[in-house]
């Protein structure tokens, strides 16, 4: 494995195989997760082990990289509030053009297109664009987690059989005043 040691472990050397469309080298390892990999609900912590598996293939216009990222991210069930750990495997790809030193042709703002100095990819962000599109946007604990009672906030998976007598509507403000009181 090519790293430079004073740079990001996503970060490998294509000098070998850049412009020479058919040349291909593999990266496989597991690499320290990157900070804010996910969104506020969920996401895999900074520093847990990321799981690459990639092929970096020379083509005509640049490096094509294809292959999988596995990972774990922690986050809170968006019903029960509960933490929960969700397994991603993901599939990477992602093109890296060669820099165009006069100006480009406006690939640049292409899906799954990057750029790249010759000599070196940084794959962080096609890993990341793999795994924060696999995370849920809502992520739940179990797709039948029946959430917290709308009524007093007991977590309904510990108490299944728990309700509130139906009040009139015209009481239940008092009454829910009265049993806050009571907890
Ligand atoms: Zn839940
Ligand atoms: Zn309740």
């Amino acid at each position: 494995m090519s790293h430079r040691p004073d740079s990001s472990p996503y970060v490998f050397s294509v000098r070998d195989i850049a412009r020479k469309p058919g040349a291909q080298r593999t990266v496989s390892g597991t690499f320290p997760a990157p900070a804010v990999l996910g969104t506020a609900m969920v996401g895999v912590p900074e520093g847990t082990d990321v799981k690459l598996d990639v092929s970096l293939e020379s083509v005509s216009e640049g490096i094509w990289v294809s292959g999988t990222v596995t990972a774990e991210a922690v986050g809170e069930c968006g019903r029960c509030l509960d933490e929960l750990r969700l397994d991603v495997a993901a599939t990477v790809q992602g093109l890296f053009v060669h820099d165009d030193p006069h100006g480009g042709q406006g690939d640049e703002e292409a899906e799954d297109v990057f750029e790249f100095d010759g000599e070196n990819v940084d794959l962080e962000e096609v890993v990341r664009d793999a795994v924060v599109i696999q995370l849920p946007f809502t992520p739940l604990c179990r797709p039948d987690c029946p959430g917290l009672c709308d009524q007093c906030g007991a977590r309904l998976a510990d108490d299944p059989d728990h309700a509130h007598e139906v009040i009139d509507p015209r009481w239940s403000a008092l009454t829910s005043l009265t049993e806050q009181e009571e907890s």
